[in-house]
């Protein structure tokens, strides 16, 4: 079992709600077993550019409720260059940093293993308000992203309701659906459009007439970001023109943008974001390093990042030749189930939308 003295936390790619939350349960967890904590300030930059500072238990007090990320962070192309990830490993020196804790989405854990791989341990904590990443049930950041749309959304609603009109929202989601699609089934969106499943536009439009001419007075589409039209712009704004040209009902759009980025996490983010940041600085003192923490069944676990990530391009179809080269028959097989249950949990929700939009 190897013992850390100083161990560095950060922030990086897009943020979430709820990685304040982290970056505590990290920092006290540390702390409760005699480990010192540095923060790295603005992601993958700051450790470029030796942007460190010392975390205390009462550096970390009172920011549970804080949108955003107290760390900062950041876009960083020159972690990808071998200069920059030597002048990062020349900052670790420099403070003592033994180990990593990196709270981010996929790019985040590609640079996990680049530094676990050039001796500082690092493990990933999944902070992304996408659900993006397929190994885990869960990223932090989800619910309460769901949440801000829901709200926006529902108060879109209202004001359908007054005028008779259609609104249709882009949330954001990158490659996954599942802000829109969970948002736009608690919202009673009449259609929702995500990229995992082909959008019936014929049908969505002859549901919006039904339902007009039942005497709905309101309807709302809800649109993922990663929906695009065959000359691959953004779907939504197309769609919106197009119900209103086929079915005469005035129709709105509004992209909801970066506003679901940002706010005071939920109870689900908060406590998630404890649980992982715990895990992870005991993920490290059992001396593993290029792992993320994850969710699954409700359970916390740890994967391996090269393994997480071959998942995540396995369900999206992105895998390139060779990629599953060095993965056991047991370990494929596994990634194959997750990357099925996904897919299914996805179909039964898009089902379901479908059986309550009428
Ligand atoms: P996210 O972690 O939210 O997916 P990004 O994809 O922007 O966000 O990644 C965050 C940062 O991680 C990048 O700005 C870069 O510094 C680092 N990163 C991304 N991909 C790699 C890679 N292949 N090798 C090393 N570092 C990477």
């Amino acid at each position: 079992m190897k013992r850390f003295n100083t161990i560095g936390v950060l922030t990086s790619g897009g943020d979430a709600p709820g990685m304040n939350c982290a970056v505590r349960a990290i920092t006290r967890r540390a702390l409760a077993n005699g480990l010192k904590v540095k923060g790295i300030i603005g992601g993958y930059s700051g450790l470029i550019k030796n942007e460190v500072i010392d975390l205390d238990a009462r550096a970390v007090s009172n920011i549970e409720n804080l949108g955003g990320t107290i760390l900062l962070t950041d876009r960083c192309d020159e972690f990808k260059t071998e200069e920059g990830m030597q002048a990062a490993i020349e900052t670790c020196k420099k403070n003592n940093i033994d180990a990593i804790v990196a709270i981010g989405g996929d790019g985040t854990f590609r640079g996990a293993t680049d530094l676990s791989l050039r001796g500082i341990p690092t493990i990933g904590v999944t902070g992304s308000i996408d659900n993006d990443i397929t190994a885990t049930d869960y990223t932090v950041g989800f619910d309460t992203a769901m949440n801000t749309a829901l709200e926006a959304i529902d108060k879109l609603r209202d004001t359908c309701q007054s005028h008779a009109r259609c609104n249709v929202v882009e949330v954001m989601g990158r490659d996954c659906g599942e802000i829109a699609l969970k948002s736009g089934i608690a919202s009673g969106a009449v259609a929702i459009a995500i990229p995992e499943v082909p959008f019936d536009e014929d049908a969505a439009i002859e549901r919006i007439l039904k339902a007009k001419n039942a005497g709905k007075r309101s309807m709302l589409v809800v649109v993922s970001e990663g929906v695009f039209n065959a000359e691959g712009k953004p779907y939504g704004e197309d769609l919106k023109k197009i119900i209103q040209d086929k079915t005469g009902i005035e129709t709105k759009f509004a992209r909801l943008a970066h506003i679901v980025r940002g706010g005071s996490p939920t109870l689900r983010d908060r406590l998630t974001a404890s649980e992982m940041g715990s895990y992870a600085v005991d993920l490290l003192l059992d001396g593993k390093s290029d792992c993320i923490v994850a969710e699954v069944d409700g359970r916390i676990v740890s994967f391996d990042i090269k393994f997480a990530l071959t998942v995540d391009k396995m369900y999206k179809k992105k895998l390139k030749e060779g990629a599953l080269d060095g993965f056991t028959p047991e370990q494929i097989g596994t990634m194959e189930e997750i990357c099925a249950f996904r897919a299914s949990e996805i179909k039964r929700l898009y089902d379901i939308h479908l059986s309550l939009c009428e």
